[in-house]
């Protein structure tokens, strides 16, 4: 296995339920160790660019008005295969079909206001990384 980085969001219903602490805590539990974080509030212009992939979509307005209603917590986390890893500790995107004990079976509210965010593939994640975080700072903890 492969140690690896991506990049995981505290959305903004997350941030606002205080669960912060919560997520970071299954996060260092599960062997995913936090090498940069900050506490943003994006911009629709940041927003819109971050889910670019979805501007055709029908949620996209949406979700860009939900990403942007209250700060968000950025962060790379690195460990063995952190990319899938990180999609497994998430759950599905739809709460209802979120496997138990999944961030998203646990504190998503809908298909929206789900919690948080993971990459999805290596060039994703390299990509969201740049996006939120300049080289010098992200750290190596492996
Ligand atoms: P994921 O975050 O699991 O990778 P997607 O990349 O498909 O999911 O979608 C990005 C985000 O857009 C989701 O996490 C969710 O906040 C929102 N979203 C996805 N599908 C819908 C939908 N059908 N209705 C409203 N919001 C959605
Ligand atoms: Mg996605």
């Amino acid at each position: 296995m492969a140690v690896e980085r991506t990049l995981s969001i505290i959305k903004p219903d997350g941030v606002e339920r205080n669960l912060i602490g919560k997520v970071v805590a299954r996060f260092e539990e599960e062997g995913l160790a936090p090498v940069a974080m900050r506490m943003v509030h994006l911009s629709k212009k940041e927003a819109e660019g971050f889910y670019a992939v979805h501007a055709e979509r029908p949620f996209f307005d949406s979700l860009v008005q939900f990403m942007t209603r209250s700060p968000v917590v950025v962060m790379v986390l690195e460990g063995d295969d952190a990319i899938a890893r990180n999609r497994e500790i998430m759950g599905a995107t739809n709460p209802e079909e979120a496997d138990e004990g999944t961030l998203r079976a646990l504190y998503a509210s809908g298909i929206e206001e789900n919690t948080v965010h993971g990459s999805d593939s290596p060039e994703n994640a390299a990509k969201e990384i740049k996006y939120f975080f300049s080289d010098v700072q992200v750290f190596s903890r492996a």
